[in-house]
């Protein structure tokens, strides 16, 4: 179970996320949906230390960090439990795709390089590139890329996948590939966060679906509910808005 209580993430004078509290049951896959600049992508990114909330806590299982007393062997913990999908993959450019995968294996996990060797090869195959382990990003088309960001979070196992708007950067062309990808993983009931403007694909994978905006958390519910009856007027404009 996966626990965020009072969650605050101020930039300056600039409140970005202004209480969020949010609970995932195991298996729970969770759609995030919202205006631009509202906090999403700071949310995800927070769950991962990548940015560093004010106020809140944040419980994985049995692990329990504290934004006012964070140590950093917390933060290593709490990104152990925690695999991030990029809007714009991240991958390091001069690794080969399998060596994109190894890397968080032998350095967070601490594994050895023949067993990462063997995991990310694994992996490989259930991304569709088993061929393309050596090849380097740059040789890779975008959906390919993505799909190696995505098998590089599967790989470390983590109770939690957060995916920051996995398809907007990918020409239309990739996006169906890696939508395929991330809809064989939520089939899998892995615990997931995914913030998403493909309004389709959140009714259809998500069992639960967030509405945020100015950096709170106005309405939630499935999907049937939170599309077809939204409650609150912004949930209702936004909507609209995005057709
Ligand atoms: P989008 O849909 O456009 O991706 P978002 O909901 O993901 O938007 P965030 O990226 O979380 O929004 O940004 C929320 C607010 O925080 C914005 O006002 C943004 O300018 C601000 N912000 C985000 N990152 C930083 C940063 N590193 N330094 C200063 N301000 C930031
Ligand atoms: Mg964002």
């Amino acid at each position: 179970e996966i626990e965020i209580t009072g969650l605050v993430k101020r930039f300056g004078t600039n409140t970005v996320l202004d209480g969020i509290d949010l609970c995932l049951q195991p298996g729970e896959r969770v759609a995030i949906i919202g205006p631009s600049g509202t906090g999403k992508s700071t949310l995800l990114r927070c769950l991962n230390y990548l940015d560093r909330p004010e106020e809140g806590v944040i419980r994985v299982g049995d692990l329990t960090v504290d934004a006012a007393r964070a140590r950093n062997a917390d933060v290593l913990a709490l990104r152990r439990r925690t695999g991030f999908v990029f809007q714009n993959y991240a991958l390091f450019a001069n690794k080969t795709a399998r060596a994109n995968i190894t890397e968080g294996l032998t350095t967070v996990r601490g594994w050895s390089k023949d067993k990462a060797r063997a995991r990310a090869d694994d992996i490989l195959a259930q991304i569709g590139l088993a061929d393309r382990g050596d090849s380097y990003p740059a040789a890779l088309s975008g959906g390919q890329q993505q799909r190696v960001g995505i098998g590089r979070a599967m790989a470390l196992g983590a109770d939690l996948l957060l995916f920051d708007e996995p398809t907007s950067a990918l020409d239309p062309e990739w996006v169906g590939e890696v939508l395929d990808l991330i809809r064989r993983i939520a089939e899998g009931r892995q615990t997931m966060m995914i913030v998403t403007h493909e309004m389709q694909f959140a009714r259809e994978i998500a069992d639960r679906v967030v509405f945020m905006e100015g950096g709170r958390i106005v309405e939630q519910g499935p999907p049937e509910q939170l599309f077809g009856r939204a409650q609150d007027d912004r949930t209702r404009a936004f909507l609209r808005r995005v057709g």
